[in-house]
């Protein structure tokens, strides 16, 4: 980011991946689509493109839709893989449990959500097979879907034999699998395999792809590698408010994104930013990492004089854990003098 844009907070922005600006490659993709009229509701060649362009990455036919944001994403992917009548089992971490107001139940019209116990974020198999089958009656809704995130809240990352698992037992219990991908490009970046061995490996039906929180101004697409049940998703799109009617400017910047690699380059920066500060933070007496470190998210309980001086040094970070816990998310423009000022404040609390 330039110095004038980052004039506000200059570098004490660790709060979430979603507080930089727009990434060089999006945003000039942004203003190579202002260059001209253009079809309105997605009917325009930069749309089309991104969609092409994703199933080229995906290595397969995929239907795509583009919203405004990832509570929508869901919310909506949800609504289509269930009746009112069914479930949803996910961890007890997830999003779409602990963020989205009730969206997916609203959406779906009241399918329940079912929380499984989770070790980073992350589902074990034998717990989601012990809730999906605890109750098979009549009177209790029908497990329908399978919620994965990934990489999870707490910057985990499936494995891809913890996806191939979790896929199989989706499969064999006859349960749909979503996706939250609101970080995939990070969970793509940090695997080091194929988003598309990563998606077959979990046997997903539908990604939530998260552009905003990779570098793009606004908006998520939402992937259906399950063809039918992207059948009438426009209608969910447009009633919920969510077709854009200027959709080339949510589309021409993922265009910019994809087209030469640039999310998981970004991807891959904000996940080393992430290492970084996580070994550093480890190293400081007192700093207790509370996760590993598998993406670009950083977990950890700092002592009390640690955080005192982080915040009156201006450093932004959520601390919703807990006193003293504190979550420092790193992004495309996070830079490595940010992570060495961050840990010299940190460090310097202990002379305190
Ligand atoms: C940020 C995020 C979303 C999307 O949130 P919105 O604010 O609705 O765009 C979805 N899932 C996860 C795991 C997220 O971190």
């Amino acid at each position: 980011m330039s110095a004038a844009s980052r004039a506000v907070t200059p570098g004490h922005q660790f709060a979430s991946d979603n507080t930089a600006g727009v990434c060089p490659e999006a945003l000039a993709a942004l203003i190579e689509a202002n260059a001209d009229f253009a079809p309105s509701y997605g009917n325009d060649l930069h749309t089309a493109a991104v969609a092409d362009r994703l199933r080229e990455i995906f290595e397969t036919r995929c239907e795509v839709f583009f919203v405004f944001n990832g509570t929508a994403a869901n919310s909506l992917a949800v609504s289509t893989c269930c009746m009112p009548y069914h479930s949803v089992v996910c961890s007890d971490a997830a999003h779409l449990e602990t963020d989205e107001c009730g969206g997916p139940e609203f959406f779906s019209g009241g399918a329940k959500i079912l929380l499984a116990p989770s070790r980073n974020g992350k589902l074990d198999p034998a717990a989601v097979e012990e809730l999906a089958t605890r109750r098979t009656d009549i009177h209790f809704p029908k497990p329908r879907l399978l919620s994965l995130t990934l990489p999870t809240e707490l910057g985990g990352v499936y494995s891809l034999d913890e996806l191939e698992a979790l896929g199989r037992l989706a499969e064999r219990l006859r349960l749909r699998v979503h996706m939250d991908g609101a970080r995939f490009a990070n969970a793509v970046a940090a695997l080091g395999a194929s988003p598309a061995e990563i998606v077959r490996r979990g046997r997903v039906d539908v990604l939530c792809l998260g552009g905003t929180k990779i570098g793009l101004p606004v908006g998520e697409a939402v992937v259906f590698f399950d063809c039918d049940l992207a059948q009438e998703f426009a209608y969910r799109c447009k009633q919920a408010g969510q077709l854009a009617s200027k959709m080339r400017f949510l589309t021409a910047p993922w265009l910019g994104i994809l087209r030469d690699g640039a999310w998981l380059r970004h991807a891959a920066h904000a996940n080393a930013m992430a290492r970084r500060l996580s070994a550093g933070l480890a190293d400081i007496p007192g700093v207790k990492l509370l996760h590993p470190t598998e993406a670009n998210a950083v977990f950890a309980a700092l002592p009390p004089a640690v955080h005192q001086r982080l915040v009156a040094r201006g450093w932004q970070y959520y601390t919703f854990i807990g006193q003293g816990a504190a979550r420092f998310m790193c992004c495309w423009a996070t830079t490595a003098e940010d992570v060495a000022a961050l840990l010299r404040d940190a460090a310097s609390a202990e002379n305190d």
